[in-house]
């Protein structure tokens, strides 16, 4: 039987398998940071609408530079993270991922390399390799803040071209303190002129503010954003970037012409005209995510402080003993994630309900083992 390594794959490919959670039907899944809520009965008619104006014109290639749903992420923009930006400053693909993809065959590629603070996002390295781009793993302190000393050492020594700051940071729910991400911009510029990205797919949970007005003056910094998280909206796949018009100029020397389909363009500015509506439910799951912290704790649980839609839990001693209560949890009907974080486990704040749901089965486990 021919597999993937019989074929003529690059080498770096070789023995690789692709990145994804196990998508398993459970009753309760609380393992891919989704947002719980369906999107509101008004928005789901009003994407019909949108979507049904633009399939009469499906016969055209879409508007190839999205103006009318940057200019409405812009506005989005300078409304909730109190700094001014246009049109020229953003930038849109289909999730923050592409987002990713494209700055990384901008400004990575081969003979290049990024670099990033570990545990974090795994795609940053995945789509680095994808992109023929060296992957360099940072450090983090053992409170999962980012260690500046030994980050801007690293960035010093490496030189990287590409480095990538999440904050709030997944899996750990740890959010990056603006005075950390200067030192690092100043430390990679210091070594080369090199891009900073500042992933913020969960600022919007966060109890503190976004690190966009960084960007003024510094046009080598890069904030990206996803409506996966705070706009409910995980299976539109419309992620978005702000930073100095240079870097939207030069991102389209990688992207594909047209890359943004119509459907996709009409439901994203369906769902941006319903943004209160839709950071109404933001502030639900951060009481919620609130909630599970408190409660994981008042169970005798260490909890990593959260400022994402997910918690991060722990320890487990003993190899594979994450993996051992991943799988205890799962028996009760529940499904989390095991990030390969050594005595970690992360969960996603759900519904109400599914997080009574989560707390029952990690309360019997404890009960099963007092
Ligand atoms: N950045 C971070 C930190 C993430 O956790 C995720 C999704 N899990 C993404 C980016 C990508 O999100 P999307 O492609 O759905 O916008």
């Amino acid at each position: 039987m021919t597999g993937i390594d019989d074929l003529p794959i690059r080498d770096e490919l070789k023995g690789k398998s692709p990145y994804g959670a196990p998508q398993l039907d459970v009753p309760v899944r609380l393992n891919t940071n989704e947002n719980p809520y369906p999107l509101p009965e008004p928005l789901v008619q009003r994407i019909a609408e949108r979507v049904a104006e633009a399939a009469r014109s499906l016969n055209r290639y879409p508007d190839r530079d999205a103006v009318e749903l940057r200019t409405e992420l812009a506005r989005y923009l300078t409304r909730t993270a109190k700094h001014q930006v246009g049109v020229e400053n953003v930038w849109a693909a289909n999730g923050s991922n592409e987002v990713i993809q494209q700055l990384l065959q901008t400004f990575g590629g081969p003979g290049r390399t990024a670099i990033g603070f570990e545990p974090s996002y795994s795609m940053h390295g995945l789509i680095s390799r994808g992109t023929g781009t060296g992957w360099i793993s940072g450090p983090r302190n053992d409170d999962f803040t980012i260690d500046v000393e030994a980050a801007t050492k690293a960035i010093a020594e490496h030189a990287p071209d590409v480095t990538f700051i999440t904050s709030p940071n997944n899996p750990t729910g740890t959010a990056v303190e603006a005075e950390t991400v200067l030192a690092l911009y100043e430390a990679a510029q210091a070594a080369k002129p090199s891009l900073v990205v500042v992933d913020e797919a969960y600022i919007e949970f966060s109890h503190g503010d976004s690190l966009l007005p960084l960007i003024a003056g510094r046009p080598n910094l890069v904030v990206s954003r996803t409506m996966s998280k705070a706009f409910g909206a995980a299976g539109l796949r419309l992620g978005y970037l702000a930073a100095h018009p240079a870097v939207v100029d030069a991102v389209q020397l990688v992207r594909l012409p047209y890359h943004l389909s119509a459907v996709t363009q009409a439901t994203a500015l369906a769902a941006l005209e319903h943004t209160d509506t839709l950071l109404a439910y933001v502030e639900q799951l951060k009481q919620e995510r609130d909630r599970l912290v408190g409660e994981l704790r008042a169970l005798g649980y260490e909890v990593t402080p959260s400022d994402a839609n997910f918690v991060q839990f722990g320890r487990f001693e003993g190899e594979g003993g994450a993996h051992a209560v991943w799988q205890q949890i799962l028996d009760r009907g529940v499904l989390v994630r095991d990030n390969g974080v050594p005595g970690w486990l992360r969960v996603t704040a759900g519904t109400p309900e599914e997080n009574d749901a989560f707390l029952d089965a990690v309360r019997d486990l404890k009960k099963e083992h007092s």
